[in-house]
């Protein structure tokens, strides 16, 4: 018998710069079936950063093409800057492959994606304090003095919405957050809702028998 195709879970991870987000979603996706989101930006890639690896990078003329023609299933100006947005096509993406899929985006780009899919499922990740979110901040070196306060202040703003998401993450140790962050997928998957069309198929597969 064919398993019915599964529904896809959309989680949302959000977080300030410096909290380790990127690395815990790192950790998310190396569960099995898990896709990550590659984001469209307008911002300029990183050294170290490649096209279509975490993101790809546009020109503001093309990201304002995209919003005109309804590709972004969100998208916000991060820092009142620069341009971000998942593609639509990122969830048919997942859908198509039976996978869940992973967003790594803002406390904006949250809101929109919960009011079109209301069981995506947030994780908010937190530095376990301000002083070690500084201290982190200033060890990455890769901000101007302006910048690391700008974040920090963002940091502040960003994390009065923690509230919205269903779960929250403490980043204080990375293999006991690696641990959390997994669970929660794990869980998640684990609900009756999500693996109902997988337990239906056991179930019917026991009707001769029983
Ligand atoms: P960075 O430029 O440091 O990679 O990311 C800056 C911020 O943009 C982070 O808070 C990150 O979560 C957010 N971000 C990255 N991709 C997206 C996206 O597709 N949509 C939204 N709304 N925010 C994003």
């Amino acid at each position: 018998m064919t398993p019915s195709p599964r529904e896809t879970l959309v989680f949302i991870v959000s977080g300030p710069s410096g909290s380790g987000k990127s690395t815990l979603v790192e950790k998310l996706v190396e569960l099995p079936e898990m896709l990550l989101s590659i984001s469209c930006t307008t911002r300029p890639p990183r050294p170290s950063e490649r096209p279509g690896e975490w993101y790809n990078f546009l020109s503001e003329a093309e990201f304002l093409r995209k919003i005109e023609a309804g590709e972004f299933l969100e998208h916000a100006r991060v820092f009142g800057r620069e341009y971000y947005g998942t593609p639509r096509s990122e969830l048919d993406r997942a859908r198509a492959a039976g996978k869940d899929l992973v967003l790594e985006i803002d406390v904006q780009g949250a809101r929109q994606v919960k009011q079109k899919l209301p069981t995506a499922i947030g994780i908010f990740i937190l530095p376990p304090s301000r002083a070690e979110l500084e201290r982190r901040l200033r060890a990455r070196s890769q901000d101007s003095e302006d910048e690391i306060e700008l974040r920090l202040e963002r940091a502040r703003q960003e994390m009065a919405a923690y509230g919205e998401y269903k779960y929250a993450v403490v980043n204080d140790d990375l293999a006991a957050a690696t641990v959390r962050i997994q669970a929660i997928a794990v869980a998640e998957r684990s609900r009756i809702g999500p693996s109902g069309a997988r337990i239906e198929g056991i179930l019917s597969s026991f009707k001769g028998a029983i």
